[in-house]
């Protein structure tokens, strides 16, 4: 289990978040700083520090996530192009220890990503 971080106190409602989707396994809200017009956080109420630590009890937690990001997207009308990043460790720029799916969406994107 990882340590508290502020998306936990979001999910305790310690601390406010625009909240768009929430069940008992998952919770969703848009980013604080977005980087594109929809900018959405999808994060398991588990505190997963990050997508390597999941293991193999997790399989239904994240398979539920995925599916998820399908439903989310189709309520924003943004289920036609999206990008779902996963920043795994300091060096790839994960800053919140408490797993989350960015779900990006409404500019146009560059491939390879930076
Ligand atoms: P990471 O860099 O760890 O992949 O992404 C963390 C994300 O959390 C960043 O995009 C950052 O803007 C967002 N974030 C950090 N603190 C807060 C907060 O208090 N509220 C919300 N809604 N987003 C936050």
């Amino acid at each position: 289990m990882s340590e508290d971080t502020i998306f936990g106190k979001i999910i305790r409602r310690e601390i406010p978040a625009d909240i768009i989707y929430e069940d008992e396994l998952c919770l969703a809200f848009h980013d604080v700083n977005p980087t594109a017009p929809h900018h959405i956080l999808l994060i398991p109420k588990k505190p997963i520090a990050k997508l390597a630590d999941a293991e193999i009890d997790d399989q239904q937690l994240l398979g539920h996530m995925m599916l998820k990001v399908g439903e989310i997207t189709r309520s924003l009308g943004i289920d036609d192009a999206f990008r779902v990043i996963v920043n795994n460790g300091s060096g790839a720029q994960q800053t919140v220890f408490h797993l989350h799916l960015h779900i990006i969406a409404g500019r146009s994107f560059q491939w390879p990503p930076g």
